[in-house]
């Protein structure tokens, strides 16, 4: 265990230009290429109002520009994210707003420029569209804590298409500038890979920057879709695995997806039984909650990464407990382009997916319901196939 680890290495940068190796098949055909572009509507499904629930929508992708990629989406996981934005729980939002940024899909159609990416290729678009790529944090890989603010998969004005609000995931297609886009492993079930490009970076990128490795002993709070990625990536990764719910229903569940122990947080005894035997929690709490209760259970130098963002504030945090054990309260924001597909890429190696019901698009209220309920094992996703055709006209 070493807390910290090497900054990632900056995003690759383009190769315009390049001439193809002898012998390379050309990446695409006329027909597809054929100028000029035209914009494509698609259905969707989003939020017209905090109050409106999830409703048919169409939404205008715009033409594939040089760097675009165009995507067909597959499959589309539903974050509890999702449920906080559309509902209005952080702020003020503009609507319609279509969520959605735990993306799969098939390339149907790419810009001039883009050489990387061909039409059927698998993919996958997380929570970020675009990014300075200039600022220290981009040029580091970490384009997630852009200086100049990430361009969010939905809700998010796109600095680069004249601040036009990008739509997300819940709908039958999706332009991305290549930079953004990731290579889905093919030996994966697409359905079980969407929730990786949120739930799987988000609870990777701690794991990893803690610098997580056998005999670590990992705790995971809240077992649900970050949490159960949580455990399956910490168990990857070769640590003891604690998961610490509330519901006395998870705990048999928790065993079955590899938890070496459990505790129900709700027991005092069982968390003062518990103390200081943690390297690292990850706690994917949706709720307002006590930390201290969990600061307890850390070892010397242990660190808590908080990464639900709940609408309400938390109880304070009593110093003397981070104090008397050198403990770090962190915080972790999703994961940069090049750790997603270094996660991606580390889930197809150890054959690590998400647990997931899928739905369609008429059951999206329902999930939500069910989301925020916690009766969910452990990530939704929606079949594209299943919002139908878009209307004439665009509604964002
Ligand atoms: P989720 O599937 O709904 O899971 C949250 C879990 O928290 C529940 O299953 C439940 O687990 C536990 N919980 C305990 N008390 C709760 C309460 N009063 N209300 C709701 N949940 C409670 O949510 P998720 O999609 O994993 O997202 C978790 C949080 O992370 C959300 O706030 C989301 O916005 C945030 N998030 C942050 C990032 C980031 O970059 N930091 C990225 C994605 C999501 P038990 O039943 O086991 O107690
Ligand atoms: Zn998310
Ligand atoms: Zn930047």
């Amino acid at each position: 265990m070493t807390p910290g680890r090497p900054v990632p290495p900056p995003l690759a940068k383009p190769l315009p230009g390049t001439p193809p190796l002898p012998g390379t098949p050309p990446l695409r055909d006329a027909s597809q290429t054929a100028p000029p572009a035209l914009p494509r509507l698609a259905a969707a499904y989003g939020a017209k109002a905090s109050d409106s629930g999830l409703v048919p929508l169409t939404v205008a992708r715009r033409a594939p520009k040089d760097d675009d990629v165009e995507i067909a989406i597959e499959f589309c996981g539903l974050c509890h994210s999702d449920v906080h934005a559309t509902r209005g729980e952080w702020g003020s939002q503009k609507y319609p707003l279509v969520p959605g940024h735990e993306i799969v899909g098939r390339v149907s159609r790419v810009g001039a420029a883009v050489d990387d990416f061909a039409p059927g290729d698998l993919v996958g678009v997380g929570c970020l569209v675009d990014s300075c790529r200039e600022c220290e944090s981009c040029l580091d890989g970490l384009e997630q804590y852009c200086e100049n603010g990430m361009t969010g998969t939905y809700g998010a004005p796109d600095a680069r298409n004249g601040d036009a609000i990008t739509q997300g995931g819940y709908a039958t297609s999706v332009v991305v500038d290549r930079r953004y886009v990731l290579r889905v492993p093919e030996n994966l079930d697409p359905a079980a890979v969407a929730p990786l490009l949120c739930a799987g970076i988000t609870t990777y990128s701690p794991l990893r920057h803690f610098d997580v490795e056998p005999g670590d002993v990992v705790g995971v709070v809240g077992l649900g879709g970050l949490g159960h990625m949580a455990v399956k990536l910490a168990k990857a990764m070769g640590a003891e695995v604690v998961v610490f719910t509330t519901s006395a229903s998870k705990v048999a569940a928790a065993r079955e997806l590899g938890a070496d122990g459990v505790v129900l947080s709700r027991d005092e005894a069982a968390m003062a039984a518990a103390g200081r035997s943690i390297d690292v929690i990850i706690d994917t709490v949706a709720a307002p909650h006590d930390l201290n209760p969990y600061f307890r259970t850390l070892r010397r130098d242990g660190a808590l990464f908080q990464l639900g963002l709940p609408s309400g504030v938390m109880p304070p945090v009593n110093p003397g407990a981070l104090i008397r054990r050198r403990i770090a309260y962190a915080g972790s924001l999703i994961g940069g382009i090049a750790e997603t597909q270094e996660m991606l890429d580390f889930c197809a190696e150890h054959n690590v997916v998400s647990d997931v019901e899928v739905v369609g698009a008429d059951q999206l209220n329902e999930a939500y319901d069910r989301m925020v309920a916690g009766d969910v094992k452990y990530r939704f996703v929606l079949d594209t196939s299943t919002l139908g055709t878009p209307s004439e006209k665009a509604d964002a």
